[in-house]
């Protein structure tokens, strides 16, 4: 009689996007007349770059002609992907990473999951509070995190480290041990970003405790000041304890195409275990490799014209980001991100509760955009407004909020 993973049961229902579905639909059906403005996206809006789609159509005719057909991509990816990813990525910032140390995936989501699956069980994790869903629910799947607190919302061996207005939204150190920490910068849901010395205290910090560090850069093309770090081998040792999750999605608008990369370096090592050897393993066990038209497409914005049209995709939401920031401070709200990331992390005036603001900013300006709360416990009393929407649509956004 086969058993299922019981740890799937633990896991409590996401109800945060479908109870804002529901919301929204009764609302609309309730007042047919007035124009909704979605600011809870947290997916890209504008098209695919002009470079990618011309390396897309070109890749699909080589795919139609048996002389340059391509079967089964290589299992870690395509080295003049890896190559562009060392060279542009990492080279171009002073930080020496060699194309056997990068991984290439069909995205960010797979990859900060499925790294779990080189580590025991018996590890304990540390994560932001409020934070990226996945870390905390891949562990689960896997019986890393103990039992839920649904009156806390908390797991039982989960260590949560709070980011409030208090620490301008970057976690302390914790008091207990973990064994691997997810940090995730700039941040998704607060905007936040640390800068490079801060980011080296975390590195010693795992170099001194034995911990790893899996640090999603998703949102690194964001950055917008000088000295916040694109990536964590910015930071000197961090070879050594750190495993780095990257993604097209956000940079250049891949999130329907699929296409993510992760850094395992060769330094980073259990004993005189490389955790690269057990990623490429895994990898090549559990991955047959990224579609080559996609890898061939990911290239294209390695080149001059690339980098020059997916940083205006990226500027035209920064922009967003800006009006939204601006027009919040104006109307006297207190707001934080928007500057190193696509995100406007807001503190819910009054003392609302972050579900209370939603349902008002529903009724009263008709304005979608995602309670805090629904990122962890420390997120109750703010509200997450994105930097996706249209130009357009985020300025009237912000008139009707002035006018509250
Ligand atoms: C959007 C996002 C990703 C990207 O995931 P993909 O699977 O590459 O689309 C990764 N991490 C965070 C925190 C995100 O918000």
């Amino acid at each position: 009689m086969y058993k299922i993973n019981e740890n799937y049961l633990k896991l409590p229902g996401s109800y945060l996007f479908s109870t804002i579905g529901k919301k929204v639909a009764e609302f609309t059906a309730a007042n047919p007349d007035k124009k909704i403005i979605r600011l809870g996206i947290g997916d890209v809006t504008l098209p695919l770059a002009p470079v990618v789609v011309d390396r897309l159509h070109t890749a699909v005719d080589e795919m139609g002609v048996k002389d340059t057909f391509k079967g089964y991509a290589p299992d870690l990816g395509y080295d003049f992907l890896r190559e562009a990813i060392a060279l542009h990525d990492f080279k171009a910032r002073g930080v020496d990473i060699s194309i056997d140390e990068i991984f290439i995936s069909d995205g960010a989501k797979s990859d900060s999951g499925n790294i779990g699956d080189i580590f025991d069980v018996d590890n304990k994790i540390a994560v932001c509070d409020p934070v990226y869903p996945v870390y905390v629910d891949t562990n689960v799947m896997a019986g890393r995190t103990g039992e839920y607190n649904a009156d806390l919302g908390k797991w039982s061996k989960v260590i949560y480290m709070p980011c409030t207005a208090e620490n301008n939204f970057a976690p302390e150190l914790p008091k207990e041990t973990p064994d691997i920490i997810y940090l995730c910068f700039p941040n998704n849901p607060t905007g936040s970003t640390i800068k490079k010395a801060e980011l080296q205290k975390w590195v010693d910090y795992a170099l001194k405790s034995g911990a790893v560090i899996i640090y999603d850069a998703a949102y690194e093309a964001y950055i917008t000041e000088d000295d916040v770090p694109h990536s964590i081998y910015e930071c000197d040792g961090a070879k050594a304890c750190a495993i780095e999750i990257r993604s097209f999605s956000k940079n250049a608008g891949f999130t329907g195409t699929r296409l993510g990369f992760t850094v395992v370096p060769k330094e980073l090592k259990s004993g005189d275990i490389m955790l690269n050897s057990l990623w490429a393993r895994r990898h090549g066990t559990k991955f047959n490799g990224a579609p080559y038209i996609i890898q061939a497409a990911g290239s294209a914005i390695y080149t001059e014209e690339g980098k020059k049209q997916t940083k205006d995709m990226v500027a035209y939401y920064m922009q967003n980001a800006k009006i939204i920031r601006e027009g919040l401070t104006d109307a006297g709200y207190l707001v934080s991100g928007g500057v190193n990331a696509p995100y406007i992390w807001l503190k819910t005036p009054d003392k609302m509760t972050s579900w209370e603001f939603f349902d008002y900013l529903l009724n009263e300006v008709n304005i979608v955009g995602t309670p805090g709360s629904g990122f962890g416990p420390s997120g109750e009393g703010y509200f997450r407004l994105t930097a996706f929407g249209t130009y357009e649509n985020t300025l009237e956004a912000m008139d009707r909020i002035k006018k509250l």
